[in-house]
């Protein structure tokens, strides 16, 4: 009976040797029937003295490279032996099997630790961020404020003594402090849709709608915007969010609406575990290259005289999305309008 020797070993292919490197060399099982006739065998002496008569080796290939040599000795003479040979191999190709299988799941408990710690890295910054972005923008308002009303009384205390230069200058003073006072606004927002969020619960879309909408009147009525929609569903979300989510992409689609009165489709189309929504409009468009941007806080792609904003309302909307576990992007031509598209899973699922 073949035993395995205390010898199996693992070589390299560079190096010299007997059996192995005959392996390695052929990349074919290598059977020595009787070892005193094999001169070639380096451990030939040391085989014969401790009784061992006939050797075979086969290879052990690790996802078609050589991982190592696996040798067998008897202590009998044995002739080559096909079926002997037929199970080795098997047993070889279980071997690399199993080691490939054991290094792929190293890797993958390797990769899967690395990745739950950037994940828990990546949640206690943005918590962080949050908090910073939180506690700045309500800090700053303090001494905004003191700018804002000092100005204010300046201007009505000395106004009569300051020339018109001097007016003007302190004109531009109160514009820069009420932006900024916006910007501060637009931040606190932004900053309490992580912070400041709601626990889920059932939330009917129609009702959220309809909120959005009645907050919107004024600038439904004076640009004579007509809004058609499907109906929409129920599902587990932060209502209060998806009045300013549906809010935000209804203000858009009527600021943005170029020289004809709006005409804005509200759809909502049901997709395995999520609705898909749609806010679309005719109005001026948007040019691909931009479709990353606009959702990024403070960008915009006019000045505040074409079109009014702070260019924080699709930054919220991401963030409200992103919390709900959903998706948003745009589909839009420049000239011919934009549809805004967001998912929302119909089950709870938060990601603050
Ligand atoms: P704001 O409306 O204050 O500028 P947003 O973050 O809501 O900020 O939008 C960012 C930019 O995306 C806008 O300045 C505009 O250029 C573009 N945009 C948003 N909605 C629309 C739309 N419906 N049609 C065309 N452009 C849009």
């Amino acid at each position: 009976m073949f035993r395995r020797s205390s010898t199996a070993s693992v070589e390299t292919p560079g190096k010299p040797g007997g059996l192995n490197r005959k392996v390695w060399a052929t990349n074919a099982p290598v059977w020595i029937a009787n070892v005193a006739e094999e001169p070639t065998l380096k451990r030939r002496e040391a085989a014969l003295q401790a009784g061992l008569r006939s050797a075979f080796a086969f290879s052990i290939l690790v996802r078609g490279e050589f991982y190592g040599v696996m040798e067998f000795f008897s202590r009998d003479i044995r002739p080559r032996d096909e079926r002997v040979l037929e199970i080795a191999q098997t047993v070889a190709h279980q071997i690399g099997q199993f080691i490939a299988r054991n290094h792929a799941e190293a890797a993958l408990r390797v990769a899967n630790e690395q990745l739950t710690r950037k994940a828990q890295e990546l949640t206690r910054s943005n918590a962080e961020l949050e908090q910073f972005a939180y506690v700045a923008s309500h800090d700053l308002q303090e001494p905004l404020r003191m700018i804002s009303s000092y100005t204010q009384l300046i201007l009505r205390r000395y106004g009569d003594r300051l020339d018109s230069d001097a007016r003007e200058f302190m004109d531009f003073v109160v514009d820069g402090a009420t932006r900024m006072k916006q910007l501060i606004e637009d931040l606190l927002a932004y900053s309490r849709v992580g912070t400041h969020g709601k626990e889920f619960e059932r939330t009917d879309c129609e009702a959220v709608l309809q909120k959005a909408r009645a907050n919107l009147r004024a600038a439904i009525e004076t640009h004579g915007a007509v809004i058609t929609q499907d109906p929409l569903p129920t599902l587990e979300a932060d209502d209060t969010q998806l009045v300013q989510l549906f809010q935000n992409l209804l203000g858009n689609a009527i600021k943005f609406r170029g020289s004809k009165a709006p005409t804005i489709h509200i759809s909502a189309q049901e997709h395995g575990p999520t609705w898909l929504f749609g806010v679309e409009d005719k109005g001026i468009g948007i040019d691909p290259q931009y479709f990353e941007r606009i959702f990024m806080v403070f960008q915009r792609l006019h000045n505040k005289a074409e079109y009014p904003g702070t260019g924080i309302g699709l930054a919220i909307c991401k963030k409200v999305v992103d919390r709900h576990g959903g998706r948003i992007w745009v589909e839009s031509k420049p000239d011919q309008g934009s549809k805004f598209c967001f998912t929302l899973p119909k089950k709870r699922e938060i990601h603050s």
